[in-house]
């Protein structure tokens, strides 16, 4: 296999910067304040949307909802860092008549009911259909949950049904321990009796959190991943994700560039030339198991403490990959700088 299409994106984030004013230790993208403020220049935020204009589509339920797998969200990072970029993207977006528009934000900006009712508001007024909500214990570390809940609320009033609560389980239990304050992850465990943060709720262990959590579940030897398919797949036509440095990252892989999103139209109609990325020819054409062993003809040599997931060890690979030698689809090279 010499060449693979990439699907045409038919929803996506695009990260305005992974700047942040969160460190969380389960980031999938390695988002910290101490990440450069590469915020995306005006003339790429144009071209990248006029690209994805073209094929991002609506909500099932109509382009003036949201969903959390079609249209198209802003990101980061944290977008309300810049709002004044966000205010700017939302217009173009709305020139350009792409459906389903939504925000992604961990609430820090929320500080009173009349800034945070003005902001949304203004954004709706411009063009903006929905808003997402980061609700989970790895947030409540960095952002007083009282302001998460003000977000929650005064988002209704504004967006009514066009609100989504990520992840409303979390947002349940906070309320029922009456969390009001920031709340570090050892005292939250503490408080719940050590739950299980896999249990009942979705967390991918991968970027960030494949470092950060290690001591919370359990490790496996290189074996035990090989054969197991990503999920969800590599390849696939939702929820890729669009950076600030012209990255185009398959779903939620922080570090791995399917190519740059210039060419979109080429990597959907020709593909991704695979002998001159052999990164992605390894995890596309063998999976992890090939990525391993070409590691180890740089003299990767596998970890005696395990892996905690099938991320974990691509993850580990990369980042010595990295280390040797300057692979174009390992970017951006600064993620693998934070991720620890
Ligand atoms: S998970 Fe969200 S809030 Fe946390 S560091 Fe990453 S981008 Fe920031
Ligand atoms: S194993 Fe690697 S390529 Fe596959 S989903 Fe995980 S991070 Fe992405």
């Amino acid at each position: 296999m010499r060449r693979v299409k990439v699907p045409e994106p038919i929803s996506g984030g695009l990260l305005l910067s992974y700047k942040c004013t969160a460190e969380c230790r389960h980031c999938m993208y390695a988002c910290t304040p101490k990440w450069k403020g590469d915020w995306i220049a005006q003339k790429d935020l144009e071209e990248v949307l006029s690209q994805l204009g073209r094929t991002i589509r609506p909500s099932p339920w109509g382009d003036q909802t949201v969903s959390l797998n079609y249209g198209l969200h802003f990101t980061g990072g944290e977008p309300f860092l810049n709002f004044e970029l966000l205010l700017k993207t939302i217009e173009v977006a709305d020139q350009l008549r792409i459906p389903s528009t939504f925000v992604e934000t961990n609430c820090y900006w929320c500080s009173n009911d009349e800034v945070t009712r003005e902001r949304l508001e203004l954004l709706r007024e411009i063009g903006l259909k929905g808003i997402l909500i980061s609700v989970n214990p790895y947030y409540a570390e960095y952002v007083p949950f009282e302001r998460t809940e003000r977000c929650i609320r005064i988002s209704k009033e504004v967006f009514g049904e066009n609100v989504m609560v990520y992840q409303a389980e979390y947002y349940h239990r906070f309320k029922h321990l009456g969390i009001k304050e920031r709340i570090s992850l050892e005292d939250y465990l503490e408080l719940t009796k050590k739950e299980d943060l896999t249990e009942e709720v979705e967390l991918f262990l991968m970027g960030r959190a494949a470092h950060q959590l290690r001591d919370l579940y359990p490790a496996y030897p290189t074996h035990s991943f090989f054969g197991e398919p990503c999920r969800p797949p590599f390849l696939r036509n939702w929820h890729n994700h669009f950076d600030n440095y012209g990255n185009v990252m398959p779903g939620y892989c922080g570090g791995i560039s399917l190519g740059h999103w210039q060419n979109l139209d080429r990597l959907i109609k020709e593909g991704i030339d695979l002998e001159e990325h052999p990164v992605l020819r390894f995890l596309i054409a063998e999976d992890v198991q090939g990525l391993f062993h070409f590691a180890e003809d740089f003299g990767y040599q596998e970890s005696r403490e395990g892996y905690l997931s099938k991320c974990d060890l691509c993850l580990d690979l990369r980042k010595y990959l990295v280390s040797k030698q300057d692979f174009d689809e390992l970017s951006p090279k600064e993620f693998y700088l934070h991720v620890d």
